[in-house]
Protein backbone atom coordinates (compact mmCIF):
# COMPACT_ATOMS: atom_id res chain seq x y z
CA UNK A 1 0.00 0.00 0.00
CA UNK A 2 2.90 2.51 1.29
CA UNK A 3 5.15 1.49 -2.01
CA UNK A 4 2.06 2.29 -4.18
CA UNK A 5 1.53 5.50 -3.13
CA UNK A 6 5.52 6.78 -3.44
CA UNK A 7 5.13 5.22 -6.73
CA UNK A 8 1.93 7.20 -7.73
CA UNK A 9 4.01 10.32 -5.98
CA UNK A 10 7.15 9.62 -7.75
CA UNK A 11 5.14 9.29 -11.34
CA UNK A 12 3.28 12.16 -10.54
CA UNK A 13 6.32 14.25 -9.57
CA UNK A 14 8.05 13.23 -12.62
CA UNK A 15 5.09 14.22 -14.95
CA UNK A 16 4.83 17.35 -13.46
CA UNK A 17 8.63 17.97 -14.00
CA UNK A 18 8.44 17.37 -17.53
CA UNK A 19 5.00 19.29 -18.08
CA UNK A 20 6.26 22.52 -16.29
CA UNK A 21 9.96 22.39 -15.47
CA UNK A 22 11.37 21.30 -18.01
CA UNK A 23 10.12 23.51 -20.96
CA UNK A 24 11.39 26.57 -18.48
CA UNK A 25 15.07 24.89 -18.80
CA UNK A 26 14.55 25.00 -22.98
CA UNK A 27 13.86 28.87 -23.04
CA UNK A 28 16.48 30.97 -23.91
CA UNK A 29 15.72 34.70 -24.34
CA UNK A 30 17.77 37.41 -26.21
CA UNK A 31 20.54 38.69 -23.73
CA UNK A 32 19.68 41.86 -22.95
CA UNK A 33 20.74 45.36 -24.83
CA UNK A 34 19.97 46.67 -28.07
CA UNK A 35 19.22 44.75 -31.26
CA UNK A 36 21.56 45.50 -34.37
CA UNK A 37 20.27 47.35 -37.10
CA UNK A 38 16.99 48.90 -35.01
CA UNK A 39 16.26 50.96 -32.22
CA UNK A 40 14.36 48.55 -30.10
CA UNK A 41 16.12 47.40 -26.99
CA UNK A 42 15.53 43.44 -25.50
CA UNK A 43 15.42 43.38 -21.54
CA UNK A 44 15.83 39.84 -20.60
CA UNK A 45 13.51 38.75 -17.57
CA UNK A 46 14.12 35.61 -15.77
CA UNK A 47 12.80 33.37 -18.66
CA UNK A 48 11.64 35.81 -20.90
CA UNK A 49 11.99 39.69 -22.76
CA UNK A 50 10.38 42.27 -22.96
CA UNK A 51 11.01 45.09 -25.53
CA UNK A 52 11.26 48.78 -25.65
CA UNK A 53 11.04 50.99 -28.62
CA UNK A 54 11.57 54.47 -28.20
CA UNK A 55 8.98 57.22 -29.19
CA UNK A 56 10.34 60.81 -29.38
CA UNK A 57 11.47 60.90 -25.44
CA UNK A 58 8.88 58.42 -24.37
CA UNK A 59 8.70 54.19 -25.14
CA UNK A 60 6.05 51.57 -25.89
CA UNK A 61 6.99 48.25 -24.81
CA UNK A 62 5.74 45.27 -25.92
CA UNK A 63 4.90 43.08 -22.98
CA UNK A 64 6.13 43.58 -19.30
CA UNK A 65 7.45 40.51 -17.97
CA UNK A 66 7.68 38.08 -15.00
CA UNK A 67 9.90 40.39 -12.08
CA UNK A 68 9.32 44.23 -11.70
CA UNK A 69 12.39 44.32 -9.77
CA UNK A 70 14.60 43.27 -12.06
CA UNK A 71 13.38 45.11 -14.51
CA UNK A 72 13.08 48.15 -12.62
CA UNK A 73 17.40 47.06 -12.27
CA UNK A 74 17.59 46.91 -15.67
CA UNK A 75 15.67 50.29 -16.78
CA UNK A 76 17.96 52.04 -14.43
CA UNK A 77 21.07 50.82 -15.87
CA UNK A 78 19.77 51.57 -19.05
CA UNK A 79 17.99 55.38 -17.96
CA UNK A 80 15.02 53.89 -18.84
CA UNK A 81 12.49 56.54 -16.93
CA UNK A 82 9.04 54.06 -16.71
CA UNK A 83 6.99 57.88 -16.32
CA UNK A 84 8.02 57.80 -19.92
CA UNK A 85 6.35 54.95 -21.34
CA UNK A 86 3.41 56.00 -22.87
CA UNK A 87 1.70 52.13 -24.65
CA UNK A 88 2.31 48.53 -23.48
CA UNK A 89 1.60 46.06 -25.79
CA UNK A 90 0.77 43.18 -23.93
CA UNK A 91 0.45 39.76 -26.44
CA UNK A 92 -1.21 38.40 -23.61
CA UNK A 93 -1.87 38.30 -19.67
CA UNK A 94 -0.14 35.13 -18.01
CA UNK A 95 1.85 36.51 -15.38
CA UNK A 96 5.15 36.50 -16.71
CA UNK A 97 4.28 39.21 -19.45
CA UNK A 98 2.67 41.65 -16.81
CA UNK A 99 4.29 41.66 -13.66
CA UNK A 100 6.58 45.47 -14.81
CA UNK A 101 2.95 47.24 -15.52
CA UNK A 102 3.30 48.98 -12.42
CA UNK A 103 6.77 50.39 -12.98
CA UNK A 104 4.64 52.67 -16.04
CA UNK A 105 2.34 54.63 -14.07
CA UNK A 106 1.37 56.68 -17.49
CA UNK A 107 1.08 53.64 -19.57
CA UNK A 108 -2.36 52.74 -21.87
CA UNK A 109 -2.08 49.15 -21.36
CA UNK A 110 -2.89 47.10 -24.96
CA UNK A 111 -4.24 44.21 -25.01
CA UNK A 112 -6.90 41.77 -27.84
CA UNK A 113 -10.27 42.63 -26.99
CA UNK A 114 -10.10 38.64 -26.75
CA UNK A 115 -7.81 38.35 -23.95
CA UNK A 116 -10.38 40.67 -21.56
CA UNK A 117 -12.44 37.29 -20.68
CA UNK A 118 -8.69 36.00 -19.18
CA UNK A 119 -8.37 38.64 -16.47
CA UNK A 120 -12.23 39.57 -15.68
CA UNK A 121 -12.85 36.16 -14.07
CA UNK A 122 -14.92 34.60 -16.52
CA UNK A 123 -12.03 31.58 -17.91
CA UNK A 124 -9.46 29.92 -15.90
CA UNK A 125 -6.31 29.46 -17.44
CA UNK A 126 -5.39 26.47 -15.34
CA UNK A 127 -7.28 24.44 -13.35
CA UNK A 128 -7.97 26.71 -10.46
CA UNK A 129 -5.98 29.65 -11.67
CA UNK A 130 -7.54 33.05 -13.29
CA UNK A 131 -5.25 35.67 -14.99
CA UNK A 132 -4.93 38.86 -13.09
CA UNK A 133 -3.05 42.47 -13.77
CA UNK A 134 -1.19 43.67 -11.10
CA UNK A 135 -2.73 46.44 -9.77
CA UNK A 136 -2.87 49.49 -12.14
CA UNK A 137 -2.47 53.19 -11.30
CA UNK A 138 -5.50 56.15 -11.51
CA UNK A 139 -3.81 57.34 -14.77
CA UNK A 140 -3.62 53.34 -16.59
CA UNK A 141 -6.19 52.75 -19.08
CA UNK A 142 -6.46 49.63 -20.47
CA UNK A 143 -7.55 49.69 -24.01
CA UNK A 144 -8.86 46.44 -26.12
CA UNK A 145 -7.61 46.09 -29.51
CA UNK A 146 -9.68 44.56 -32.34
CA UNK A 147 -7.64 42.63 -34.71
CA UNK A 148 -5.72 44.93 -37.34
CA UNK A 149 -6.67 48.20 -35.88
CA UNK A 150 -3.97 50.44 -36.35
CA UNK A 151 -2.45 52.20 -32.99
CA UNK A 152 -0.59 55.44 -33.73
CA UNK A 153 1.77 55.28 -30.75
CA UNK A 154 1.02 58.25 -28.43
CA UNK A 155 3.98 60.60 -27.82
CA UNK A 156 4.68 64.16 -25.86
CA UNK A 157 7.66 65.15 -28.07
CA UNK A 158 8.65 68.87 -26.93
CA UNK A 159 11.49 70.82 -27.94
CA UNK A 160 13.42 69.83 -24.84
CA UNK A 161 13.44 66.17 -26.29
CA UNK A 162 14.26 67.59 -29.44
CA UNK A 163 17.57 68.98 -28.15
CA UNK A 164 18.56 65.95 -26.38
CA UNK A 165 18.40 63.76 -29.71
CA UNK A 166 19.27 66.00 -31.83
CA UNK A 167 19.90 64.40 -35.02
CA UNK A 168 16.79 62.79 -35.16
CA UNK A 169 13.90 63.27 -37.10
CA UNK A 170 10.34 63.99 -34.96
CA UNK A 171 8.13 62.30 -37.90
CA UNK A 172 10.74 59.50 -37.38
CA UNK A 173 10.36 59.15 -33.76
CA UNK A 174 7.00 59.90 -32.96
CA UNK A 175 5.39 57.63 -35.58
CA UNK A 176 5.38 54.50 -34.47
CA UNK A 177 2.40 52.25 -36.14
CA UNK A 178 1.15 49.25 -34.10
CA UNK A 179 -1.24 46.71 -35.35
CA UNK A 180 -2.32 43.99 -33.82
CA UNK A 181 -2.86 40.15 -35.34
CA UNK A 182 -4.67 37.50 -33.48
CA UNK A 183 -2.59 33.76 -32.46
CA UNK A 184 -5.05 32.38 -30.27
CA UNK A 185 -4.11 29.13 -28.45
CA UNK A 186 -1.73 30.05 -25.77
CA UNK A 187 -4.82 32.04 -24.23
CA UNK A 188 -7.85 32.88 -25.48
CA UNK A 189 -7.00 36.18 -26.48
CA UNK A 190 -3.11 35.66 -26.96
CA UNK A 191 -2.03 38.22 -29.44
CA UNK A 192 1.21 39.30 -32.31
CA UNK A 193 2.46 43.13 -32.37
CA UNK A 194 3.50 44.41 -36.19
CA UNK A 195 5.58 47.51 -35.19
CA UNK A 196 6.29 49.94 -38.46
CA UNK A 197 5.01 46.92 -40.46
CA UNK A 198 8.71 45.76 -39.89
CA UNK A 199 9.01 44.16 -37.01
CA UNK A 200 6.94 41.10 -35.39
CA UNK A 201 6.65 40.26 -31.69
CA UNK A 202 4.61 37.51 -31.20
CA UNK A 203 4.79 36.19 -27.45
CA UNK A 204 4.15 32.87 -26.74
CA UNK A 205 2.13 32.09 -30.24
CA UNK A 206 4.33 29.52 -30.69
CA UNK A 207 8.13 28.10 -29.85
CA UNK A 208 11.00 28.31 -32.14
CA UNK A 209 13.89 26.50 -32.54
CA UNK A 210 15.57 29.14 -34.60
CA UNK A 211 14.14 27.78 -38.11
CA UNK A 212 11.45 25.71 -37.00
CA UNK A 213 8.18 26.78 -35.48
CA UNK A 214 6.68 24.72 -32.80
CA UNK A 215 3.42 24.27 -30.56
CA UNK A 216 4.37 26.29 -26.96
CA UNK A 217 4.45 24.18 -23.74
CA UNK A 218 2.19 25.83 -21.83
CA UNK A 219 -0.90 26.18 -24.06
CA UNK A 220 -4.05 26.44 -23.08
CA UNK A 221 -6.14 25.02 -26.15
CA UNK A 222 -3.56 22.61 -28.67
CA UNK A 223 -6.06 22.74 -31.56
CA UNK A 224 -6.47 26.46 -31.38
CA UNK A 225 -2.52 26.75 -31.28
CA UNK A 226 -1.95 24.71 -34.05
CA UNK A 227 -4.22 26.78 -36.61
CA UNK A 228 -3.00 29.55 -35.19
CA UNK A 229 0.75 27.90 -36.32
CA UNK A 230 -0.86 27.22 -39.17
CA UNK A 231 -2.29 30.22 -40.12
CA UNK A 232 0.49 32.54 -39.50
CA UNK A 233 3.79 30.46 -40.60
CA UNK A 234 3.26 32.57 -44.23
CA UNK A 235 3.01 35.90 -42.05
CA UNK A 236 6.10 35.32 -40.83
CA UNK A 237 8.10 35.90 -43.63
CA UNK A 238 7.09 39.48 -44.28
CA UNK A 239 9.19 40.94 -41.76
CA UNK A 240 12.39 41.92 -41.41
CA UNK A 241 12.94 40.89 -37.81
CA UNK A 242 9.92 38.30 -35.46
CA UNK A 243 10.91 38.18 -32.27
CA UNK A 244 9.68 35.45 -29.95
CA UNK A 245 9.05 36.11 -25.52
CA UNK A 246 10.94 33.01 -24.65
CA UNK A 247 13.06 31.84 -27.15
CA UNK A 248 14.76 34.95 -28.78
CA UNK A 249 14.28 35.25 -32.81
CA UNK A 250 12.82 33.59 -35.65
CA UNK A 251 15.64 32.85 -38.05
CA UNK A 252 13.69 33.89 -41.47
CA UNK A 253 14.87 31.94 -44.33
CA UNK A 254 11.53 31.31 -46.37
CA UNK A 255 12.17 27.58 -45.65
CA UNK A 256 9.74 27.30 -42.63
ZN1 LIG B 1 5.30 33.50 -21.41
Amino acid sequence: MLLGIMIGILVAAVILFFLYVFPMCTMHPLPGGKIEGTDIIAMKNQINNLFFIPQGGDWIVIDAGSDAETVKREMKKMSIDGDRVKGVFLTHTDYDHVAAIVLFPNAVIYMSEQEKQMIDGSVYRQLFKKNKLPRLSDSNEIVYLSEHKMVEAITSWNEADADETSGYQQDVLCKHRVRMILAPGHTKGSAMYVVDEKYLFTGDAFKTTGDRILLHPYTMDRKQAKETIHRIKEELNKYEKVFTAHYGMVEIDGQM
